[in-house]
């Protein structure tokens, strides 16, 4: 029984992420921008494998950072998934992600299974050419205006749009701009809040967020990923657009067409190393 336990406590760490890691120590004068450029490894990898350096001010020397050896994401296979959805949702490719992962048959995906995207798979089809894009691609639950609350059942003004979709899939920047705010709230959850032009951009109930206060994120960037904190009835992204003056609008009159959420893959990605 000892010995089963200390081999549970033993593979902890690769149930977790199947990829090998390695510790950072962080030096003095590092910041988390400094370490992602100089391990090059994007720094919402570094967050994804140390989450909680989300809603950290300072940082310090000494302190240890896991870090993968891949830039890579993992994300674990929920019921009702399918390959081609996983790479929509990661505005990917299926047979680039099925090739990367050694999986001969899309069709026998299992629940759990750990998948790795690449981080340069990410975002091939996301609509750049648009002022704001889709942050997901999910299912639209909620708009915007008034509604019966779905949890209180009574009418309450929504101030943004929900997406459904899986927990743990990626949530992407939807604008270029200026990260202000990492937060766990209790009705937001863990959101961040991103300031581009004349308007904030909110992207709330993350399970994890993946950028720090701060950082410059470009659209199409990954943020987050897909969670249900705060007060929330399941996984999904609430997306909600203020004005300077801190008044909400409308984010479909912002966002382009469901159709455009994908466009046709970049091919930048083809060879080099
Ligand atoms: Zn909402």
């Amino acid at each position: 029984m000892k010995t089963r336990l200390i081999l549970l406590f033993l593979f902890f760490p690769l149930l977790i992420f199947s990829i090998k890691t390695y510790t950072y120590t962080i030096q003095s004068g590092d910041s988390l921008e400094k370490i992602a450029f100089k391990l090059n490894i994007p720094l919402s990898i570094i967050i994804d494998y140390n989450p909680e350096y989300a809603y950290r001010k300072y940082i310090y020397a000494g302190e240890k950072l896991i870090i993968p050896e891949k830039p890579v994401y993992v994300y674990s296979v929920k019921s009702g998934d399918s390959l081609s959805y996983i790479a929509k949702t990661f505005f990917s490719d299926a047979s680039l992600i099925a090739e990367y992962n050694n999986i001969q048959n899309p069709n026998l995906l299992y629940i759990g299974q750990k998948l790795e995207i690449p981080y340069e798979y990410i975002g091939l089809s996301f609509n750049r050419n648009v002022a704001v894009s889709w942050p997901v691609w999910g299912e639209l639950t909620s708009l915007y205006g008034w509604r019966i609350h779905p949890i209180y059942h009574d009418r309450r003004f929504h101030s943004g749009i929900d997406i459904a979709l899986s927990e743990g899939l990626p949530i992407l920047s939807a604008v270029t701009g200026k990260v202000v705010e990492v937060k766990k709230d209790r009705g937001y959850g863990i959101y961040v809040k991103i300031k581009a032009g004349s308007h904030y951009y909110i992207f709330a109930h993350m399970s994890k967020a993946l950028a720090v206060p701060g950082e410059i994120v470009k659209k199409g960037e990954l943020i987050g990923r897909v969670g249900s904190t705060g007060i929330s009835t399941g996984p999904h992204v609430h997306f909600e657009v203020r004005t300077l003056a801190d008044k909400s609008v409308d984010p479909m009159g912002l966002l382009p067409g469901f159709k455009y959420a994908h466009v046709p893959i970049e091919k930048h990605y083809m060879g080099g190393n």
